[in-house]
């Protein structure tokens, strides 16, 4: 790609813009950042750019943007976004950040995707790296933006990164080494004109590049997942399942209650169930897919069982709080759809209490029913959806519904009794109460923290 000289115009100037900017300065290019939020928003943000004499401007994306040869997109940034469609009319190049750091990667990418879990997996396939004393860098929608750290990704090292599939719909040579995908389910589908074979389309990007000497792992148990890799995947792309219910001679399986890989042939018991300190079946697939990223770098058994043994999970993914008088509370704040909490509900063997509500996406609760029947003992129903929840789960379980996080952790707790589970796991967004979910889940700790 033609960096020196070229114009960049990025839109969106927060960190992974700012970093992305200063990557394309560096190699020569000339850019320009535009933000539509307000100059008195991005102070900061624009004495850096000052400092790096880098041209910008907020407030709005003029026709300057329109002035350079290709178009940056943020993280954050919707591939709809008036301005991006402006660009494509005229026939612009629109990336996305990740594909722009990837130009720049001299070592291999891991990338992982799907609805749920790329957090959890990204960061375990990073911890597995780093007890194995192999160099690797986490970044993506983890934490630090991949442009920010793409630098330090030499030949003999690994950019492991979280991508969403906003990202993956600007993407033009991205090509992982490992490609992971996790599952699809709806979540997001609004930012795909409600449809979900645009979403599938974008995860499935993922892989459009990889030839051979690369490897997908992905679920093998997710019909759309599994269809789509094995109709898509370029043929000589080393395919490499997971499923916690078929036996399977390449991949990740399930055993006499244990995880095993096969890999070229060579068949490796990981690790017992019960011996893997993040609970859930969502994550002995995590685990699963983690293991295959590593064991797909000759990362050995015995490191990936340690690591399996002691990862302590993510913040705000059922995330063990504290207990008192024999009730366990947990927090699962960033489970922000339905699926989420469809496994959350099965991660117990103990009564649940569970806080259900905040900003809907349009959820259909149905699938949670026979859940609630089993492993429910009580609902409190929060936020702006709260009545929605009422209504949805009307006469199944006891119900109340709170008008703060404070009176649901009370009510909750009078639900309680000593063995029971009181779980904050929304299925909605947060942004009715809370500025994020990373804020609701803070708030629900502090609280449970003052019982
Ligand atoms: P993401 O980064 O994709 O949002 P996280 O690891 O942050 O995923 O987890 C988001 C929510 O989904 C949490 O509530 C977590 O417990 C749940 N979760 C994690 N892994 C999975 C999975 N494989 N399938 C379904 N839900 C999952």
């Amino acid at each position: 790609m033609l960096i020196q000289g070229q114009k960049y115009s990025i839109i969106g100037a927060a960190r992974s813009g700012i970093a992305v900017a200063k990557l394309l300065k560096l190699h020569g290019a000339e850019v320009f950042l535009s933000d539509k939020a307000p100059a008195t928003k991005m102070e900061a943000a624009a004495a850096e750019l000052s400092q790096l004499k880098i041209a910008c401007e907020f407030g709005g994306n003029t026709e300057r943007v329109l002035q350079s040869d290709i178009v940056v997109l943020s993280p954050g940034v919707p591939s709809d976004a008036p301005i991006v469609k402006q660009a494509l009319t005229q026939g612009k190049k629109v990336v996305s950040e990740i594909e722009v750091a990837s130009w720049f990667c001299e070592g291999s990418i891991v990338a992982i995707t799907g609805t749920n879990g790329k957090t959890t997996t990204t960061a375990l396939a990073g911890r597995i790296f780093d007890d194995a004393k192999r160099p690797a860098v986490v970044a993506g929608n983890i934490g630090l933006a991949f442009s920010q750290v793409v630098e330090d990704v030499k030949r003999d090292s690994t950019a492991i990164v979280e991508v969403s599939s906003f990202q993956l719909d600007t993407i033009e040579r991205f090509r992982p080494r490992v490609a992971a995908l996790l599952n699809i389910t709806p979540d997001h589908l609004d930012r795909y004109e409600h449809s979900m074979e645009k979403y599938i389309a974008s995860k499935c990007r993922v892989f459009e590049n990889q030839r051979s000497g690369d490897s997908v792992v992905y679920n093998y148990d997710d019909d759309l997942v599994r269809s789509n890799v094995e109709a898509h995947v370029h043929p000589d792309v080393c395919k490499l399942p997971f499923s916690t219910k078929a036996r399977l001679k390449q991949g990740a399986f399930v055993s006499s209650a244990s995880l095993f890989t096969a890999l070229d042939g060579r068949e490796s018991d990981v690790i017992a169930l019960d011996e893997i300190s993040i609970r859930g079946q969502h994550n002995v697939m995590n685990a699963m897919a983690a293991a295959l990223i590593a064991q797909s770098f000759d990362v050995p058994t015995a490191s990936v069982r340690a690591t399996l043994k002691n990862f302590k999970g993510v913040e705000h993914r059922l995330e063990f709080v504290r207990e008192l008088n024999g009730v366990a509370y947990v927090n699962d704040s960033k489970a922000t759809n339905v699926d989420s909490v469809w496994y959350a509900l099965q991660s117990f063997s103990r009564p649940i209490i569970v806080l259900l509500g905040g900003r809907d996406k349009g959820n259909d609760y149905s699938t949670l029913y026979p859940l609630v029947e089993k492993y429910v003992k009580a609902i409190v129903a929060i936020g702006e959806s709260g009545d929605k929840v009422m209504t949805a789960f009307k006469g199944m379980k006891p119900m109340s519904k709170a008008e703060t996080m404070e009176e649901a952790i009370r009510q909750a707790t009078a639900f309680a009794s000593a063995g029971d589970v009181v779980l904050l796991s929304p299925a909605c967004a947060s942004f009715d109460w809370f500025e994020n979910y990373e804020h609701r889940g803070r708030v629900f700790k502090e609280i449970v923290f003052t019982l």
